[in-house]
């Protein structure tokens, strides 16, 4: 039977670490641990086989460096872990007059630092296999049909917005967002919630100069800059 010390205690705990948790999270920002646009892992023409070098040169230095400029603007003065990891899930307790755009200028930040690292030059990032593949094969039959469901979801995402493979409760799961939301961020506002493990953007930006309205014809040539020695990394740890 519980004593009404231990009733003190177990309050008591429970304090302690939720502070700790908050203490750990909202980490203060500063101007040196502002959020900086991440170099690309390769050259803008490195990919220009299945997406051309403007492309990539205006959405990694205009598209993506205007995210983390407003995400850094509008950051000022709160209190936010300066991991953009760690800041996804705690959109709804921010301030709500600036949710919306932490939501859209954090998650474009998020997303594309992803994206990036999850493409590499054809030939470098290896082919589907180890755990990853084992997963993949066991989850959705075969590579053939895990391709075919994500493609779905790429031209069933009405607008823009992004696809995923993400990991929730140890399944893997193909899903779609929104704008620039994520699934690191909650299920109430993204609408799906897991471990990210592989990203595809298609919002027009992306591929827009290179293949015009044929989404369809990007989506199939990005499977050739896959970085599956990433994407397996992603799936393993975390
Ligand atoms: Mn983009």
């Amino acid at each position: 039977m519980k004593t009404r010390r231990d009733f003190l205690i177990g309050t008591a705990t429970a304090v302690s670490i939720g502070l700790m948790q908050s203490n750990t999270i909202l980490s203060a920002l500063s101007p040196d641990t502002a959020y900086t646009l991440p170099m690309l892992p390769y050259s803008y023409d490195a990919l220009d086989k299945y997406i051309d070098k403007t492309t990539m040169e205006i959405h990694h230095s205009k598209h993506h460096a205007a995210y983390v400029s407003n995400l850094n603007k509008l950051v000022t003065g709160l209190t936010v872990p300066s991991d953009i990891v760690k800041l996804m899930p705690l959109i709804a307790m921010l301030p709500q007059d600036k949710q919306t755009a932490i939501r859209n200028n954090g998650g474009g930040h998020y997303n594309h630092t992803m994206f990036w690292e999850i493409m590499a030059p054809e030939g470098v990032g290896g082919s589907l296999s180890g755990k990853l593949a084992e997963a993949i094969n066991s989850q959705f039959g075969n590579m053939e049909k895990f391709t075919e469901l994500f493609n779905n979801a790429a031209l069933s995402r009405f607008g823009s917005g992004w696809v995923w493979l993400y990991e929730k409760n140890n399944k893997l799961m193909i899903g779609s967002t929104a704008n620039q939301d994520n699934p690191l961020m909650e299920e109430k506002i993204s609408g799906i919630n897991g471990k990210p493990i592989l990203c595809l953007d298609v919002w027009e930006h992306a591929y827009y100069l290179k293949y015009q309205n044929r989404r369809i014809e990007y989506v199939k040539a990005w499977w050739n800059i896959v970085n599956w020695k990433k994407a397996e990394e992603n799936f393993l740890n975390g």
